[in-house]
């Protein structure tokens, strides 16, 4: 017992339940040990940050749960709009853009955000879950920041994405260097692929041991933690520091679409930090959040003042609501809206907002933003654009108002002039007749090899 306090004194960080409030030691811990449903957050040592220089997002590794740092230049950038701002009447319009735009000094290659969740995730795998091997779901966003993340290191990722989202599945490393990237689709939506993904890293797989490098490789599969995960959350984290670095200011109001809130989460957390940082100022900023419509079960349960979503209510005809929307990106079925320090609690903190935006306003919004600044958007980031506009008409923000808009993705057209996609093959796919009923064995041979030969 001695020895576990004494290494945690030492350590630059630990883990706090927000329910119990106890203390725990983090060796890729994503839930309470007392079983709590309640977010885990990460208490630093540092209460000021620094910022390095030249290191990419790990020039804030002083608010991230890793202990080293990957040779990176994935950074998001933060910029005051001019010509957008304009437009809208703005006079403080600051924008976070995450994606690939050279001329801003911006250079994520995989679009979006997601990059920023990938790069510590799979390091904090490294560091704290020893030989385990990640198993990530996602729409594809996620996947494929996983994917280049693992193409660039070589650390080994199983991702699951459902096949209709295969599209999204490319990274900018030419196929020689996709022996890290175990893909499998699935038949269905989003939440198929998470469904499959928990099967998958939980049960019947434990044990599995394979070889990498001549090493045994012991533990098997680990799943990845999605919102629980802090290194995610506060990966993302990074864009409000960047923002608070160039505003010197926390903004009145913070604009972000989203479809865990897992982004929006960790940008309320990231304010917190910031607060306590005491340099930029001691006013929480209205956290100010978007879906897509039709498919938008916080906005529903937010709009009813429930704390919980309801299927019945909040997400009739999902199917056919999912395959209108035009970011389905979005298209979670199972936010972590009501548990404790997620979003419901969120919005109660902050005295936030919730818009609804259809299909319409986002590709209106869309077109204003890129022809006005010159890049284009991910679908996703026109949700949040369009929420921006929405709020202006209704009279919610002053023009005068400090306004930090997240731009979560964007510069694809930009990427596509300098570099090649390289599509990611799948290995396995699982049919749709097999979901609930996985052909393990088959799974199970499949990874074996694909661990021997990594
Ligand atoms: C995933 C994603 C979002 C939403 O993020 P959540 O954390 O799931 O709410 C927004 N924009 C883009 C571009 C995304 O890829
Ligand atoms: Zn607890």
């Amino acid at each position: 017992m001695k020895n576990v306090k004494c290494k945690m004194q030492n350590a630059k960080y630990h883990l706090r339940c927000l329910e119990c409030g106890n203390i725990i030691p983090d060796r890729y811990t994503n839930t309470c040990p007392e079983g709590h449903d309640s977010l885990l957050r990460t208490v630093y040592n540092r209460k000021r940050i620094r910022r390095l220089s030249g290191r990419g997002m790990f020039n804030y590794i002083d608010w991230l749960p890793v202990e080293e740092m990957l040779p990176v230049n994935t950074n998001p950038i933060t910029y005051k709009s001019e010509e957008f701002g304009k437009e809208l009447g703005l006079e403080n319009l600051y924008v976070s853009f995450s994606g690939y735009w050279p001329e801003k000094g911006v250079f994520m290659k995989t679009c979006t955000f997601k990059e920023l969740e990938a790069l510590p995730t799979l390091l904090r795998a490294k560091e704290r879950a020893g030989e385990e091997i990640l198993v990530v779901a996602s729409a594809g966003n996620t996947s494929r920041a996983f994917a280049e993340v693992s193409s660039l290191t070589g650390m080994p990722v199983v991702a699951i994405v459902p096949r209709s989202c295969i599209y999204r599945m490319w990274t900018t490393m030419e196929p020689e260097n996709h022996a890290s990237i175990f893909l499998i689709t699935v038949d269905g939506d989003y939440s198929d692929a998470i469904a499959t993904s928990k099967e998958i890293a939980n049960k019947p797989l434990q044990g599995f041991r394979g070889q990498r490098g001549g090493a045994p490789l012991i533990g098997g599969l680990i799943e990845e933690g999605g919102v629980r995960n802090v290194a995610r959350r506060d990966g993302m984290g990074v864009v409000e520091l960047e923002a608070a670095f160039f505003m010197k200011v926390l903004p009145d109001y913070y604009f972000q679409a989203v479809g865990s809130g897992t982004g929006a989460i960790a940008a309320w957390e990231t304010f917190i930090r910031l607060i306590e940082d005491e340099r930029f100022g001691r006013k929480m900023p209205r956290m100010v959040i978007s879906q897509n419509l039709p498919f938008a079960p916080m906005v529903s349960a937010w709009q009813d003042g429930r704390a919980e979503i309801i299927a019945d209510k909040d997400m009739r005809n999902a199917d056919d609501a999912i395959k209108e929307m035009y970011a389905d990106v979005l298209s979670t079925r199972n936010p972590p809206y009501s548990i404790k320090g997620g979003v419901y609690d969120m919005l109660m903190n902050t005295n936030g907002k919730v818009y609804g935006i259809t299909n319409e306003e986002c590709k209106e919004a869309e077109k204003l933003f890129e022809s006005e600044e010159g890049i284009d958007l991910d679908p996703a980031a026109s949700v949040a654009v369009a929420s921006l506009i929405k709020a202006l008409e209704e009279g919610y923000v002053k023009k005068k108002a400090t306004i930090l808009l997240n731009v979560t993705g964007g510069g694809y057209k930009r990427l596509k002039k300098e570099f090649a996609m390289y599509k990611i093959e799948e290995r396995m796919e699982i049919k749709s007749n097999s979901l609930g009923q996985l052909p393990l064995d088959e799974i199970e041979r499949e990874l074996k090899e694909f661990v021997q030969a990594l």
